[in-house]
């Protein structure tokens, strides 16, 4: 067995889409990003690599390369795939991190979203989201942990 942890924050700025685990919120502001800013995502790609001590996002993924501008972070997410061949997931926890809108309505379709990307059952992953008690306007957060199991 290996444990993995991620982290990632985005600021949010006004006109970007607001993109959580592949699915698109609605709402005014989104995360900056070079990517789609999927912070969820991204927090999760760092967990799957932190569990075999493979690197992290930006070492597979360098902003500085043109290749990811705009990238889709489920691509990201399914190229990441290839660095834990041998290992399969046994569970997914994260937390989502924002005030504002309330995630309550999308958190079964964000499950579905990472469920079909990797091939997990729905009980499998979980998504939590909280506010930061009106101290973090600006910005999204999320946590992740994943536990591997060699294959
Ligand atoms: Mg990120």
């Amino acid at each position: 067995m290996r444990a993995g942890t991620g982290w990632d924050l985005h600021r949010l700025v006004k006109g970007r889409p607001l993109m959580i685990g592949g699915v698109e919120i609605p709402h005014s502001h989104g995360s900056e990003a070079h990517s789609d800013g999927d912070v969820l995502v991204h927090a999760l790609i760092d967990a799957l690599l932190g569990a075999l001590a493979a690197g992290d996002i930006g070492h597979l993924f360098p902003p500085s390369d043109e290749e990811w501008r705009d990238a889709s972070s489920l691509d990201l997410l399914k190229l990441t795939l290839h660095y834990i061949e041998g290992y399969r997931v046994i569970n997914i926890d994260s937390t989502i991190i924002l005030e504002e809108p309330k995630l309550a309505p999308y958190i079964e379709k964000i499950r579905s979203s990472l469920a079909t990307s990797l091939d997990l059952r729905l009980e499998q992953i979980s998504v939590k989201a909280k506010t930061a008690e009106g101290l973090l306007p600006g910005a999204i957060v999320a946590q992740v942990v994943v536990l591997l199991s060699k294959c």
